[in-house]
């Protein structure tokens, strides 16, 4: 039952993607490119102090990539940066199947909540990369960093 749950959770949000589009006045951006499935990805935030006031992306590629990336823009918006940072930590512990990476202390209070339907990709790394591209983009996006990132 709870893969079906999980399972029409990602159709719904690789279908209808939310928080999908530009972003005014963002304060970074980042492009990420998945090689391995073509997945691409550009993130936009709008950080003001250490929140992260808003969040959108735009991108295409497969269902696994684009429902990861709209599910994380709801999970961090409105988090600080380090929030978002720890999130990602023990997401990537879930997807990845790594139950012996600690979830770091700012990491405390928080919950995967709808992210958790993406644990099924545990154990195929190819999705893995699927599922983290976002993630990673929105890290970059953080960083300031110029260059793309790339999965590979
Ligand atoms: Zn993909």
């Amino acid at each position: 039952m709870l893969d079906d749950l999980y399972q029409s959770l990602i159709l719904d949000h690789s279908a209808k993607p939310r928080n999908f589009g530009p972003l005014a006045e963002a304060s970074h951006q980042a492009d990420g490119y998945n090689p391995l499935c073509g997945d691409r990805i550009t993130v936009h935030v709008r950080v003001d102090g250490e929140t992260i006031e808003g969040i959108t992306f735009v991108g295409s590629g497969c269902a696994i990539s684009k429902a990861s990336a709209s599910l994380m823009t709801e999970s961090v918006r409105g988090k600080s940066v380090p929030q978002a940072e720890a999130l990602f930590a023990v997401f990537r512990s879930l997807v990845m199947g790594d139950e012996s990476v600690k979830p770091p202390p700012a990491a405390d209070a928080l919950s995967l909540g709808k992210l958790e339907a993406l644990s099924g990709v545990k154990g195929f790394p190819m999705r893995v990369k699927c599922a983290t591209l976002a993630w990673h983009t929105l890290q970059a996006a953080l960083a300031r960093q110029a260059a793309p990132v790339k999965t590979e």
